[in-house]
């Protein structure tokens, strides 16, 4: 569909203005003017005003081709298990590690906005938590690399199928990095995740002992001896998925700093949740691309940059 950056100009146009032009500064709709030197930019023939397609979008004031832009959109919505910045560099053809790195942070970030939503509120929710990270050579056993993250999971049923074994299947996921597993901690997580009211599965940690007086139907495991077996047959979906995300992040990318792994979690989320239907996977970020800043090279190495806060305050549509 994109032989050249004309299509590419057309196509964003075209998501922004679904009408036809229409000018933001004297708000006049009109045909506008297309300025050969500028083929990112058009120009209100009313009160010539230069208007960049790609304000506000992950793709702003970048040098790299939009059609770099949209093959990587396509390349990282589609491929399974995702792409490694080595493996985005090799097939974008770029000269530069870093342009590569910025451009899959810049398209992760547009992954977060689809998801903010709350799920369970039609499925029965599988809440629990795993660590992620090991341990550094030579430092010996423990903890203190691992970084807790906190997954809830709609159990969804075929209605044709109900009762049937095979009839339960995934539905929508949600990933978070959490500070720590107490009550406070995941009752928040819970909060925020899963709609009130909800049935929330989980195993027999104290931590989720609040989700009661918070507003859930609260099914924990009863019996709760540590024996894997017994928490699998009641966590069965949470416990696939955390198993997948692992193979991912050690598989892929070899393992995450501490600091951008949410960002790896949102992509995860993005793909997972989409699994059924990557063409709309691709549509969907460039879609949300049009709309959501994106950190620069600088913001993501100085730590600055909070895939959260930034999100959520450029959701305006
Ligand atoms: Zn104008």
């Amino acid at each position: 569909m994109f032989p050249s950056e004309t299509q590419c100009t057309a196509y964003l146009e075209a998501i922004r203005w679904p009408d036809g032009f229409t000018c933001p500064v004297c708000e006049v709709r009109d045909e506008a003017q297309r300025i050969a030197t500028k083929p990112r930019v058009l120009r209100c023939r009313h009160c010539r005003k230069e208007v960049s397609l790609t304000a506000g979008t992950v793709m702003h004031a970048t040098r790299v081709p939009l059609q770099a832009w949209f093959l990587g959109a396509y390349l990282v919505t589609t491929q399974t298990p995702g792409m490694s910045a080595v493996q985005f560099q090799r097939q974008l053809g770029l000269t530069r590690y870093e342009t590569a790195f910025q451009m899959l942070h810049r398209l992760r970030v547009g992954m977060v906005r689809p998801d903010r939503d709350r799920i369970g509120a039609d499925w029965p929710v599988e809440v629990d938590e795993t660590l992620v990270g090991g341990r550094t050579n030579g430092e010996g056993r423990g903890v203190h690399h691992k970084v807790t993250v906190a997954g809830a999971i709609e159990v969804r049923t075929r209605a044709e199928l109900k009762k049937s074994q095979g009839a339960v299947y995934a539905g929508r996921l949600r990933l978070r990095q959490v500070p720590n597993r107490g009550a406070k901690t995941l009752s928040g997580f819970v909060k925020e995740n899963v709609a009130k009211g909800a049935v929330v599965r989980t195993d027999g940690w104290t931590g989720y002992d609040e989700l009661p007086l918070v507003g859930y139907v609260h099914e924990p495991l009863v019996v709760d001896d540590g024996d894997p077996e017994r928490t699998d047959a009641h966590l069965p979906m949470i416990h696939i998925a955390f198993s997948n995300l692992k193979t991912w992040l050690m598989g892929t990318h070899h393992g995450v700093s501490k600091q951008h792994l949410q960002a790896y979690l949102d992509e995860f989320v993005f793909r997972f949740n989409r699994r059924f239907y990557p063409m709309t996977a691709f549509a969907s970020i460039l879609g949300i691309g049009a709309n959501v800043a994106g950190p620069t090279y600088r913001d993501l190495y100085d730590g600055e940059w909070d895939h959260h806060t930034q999100s959520s305050k450029s959701n305006t549509p």
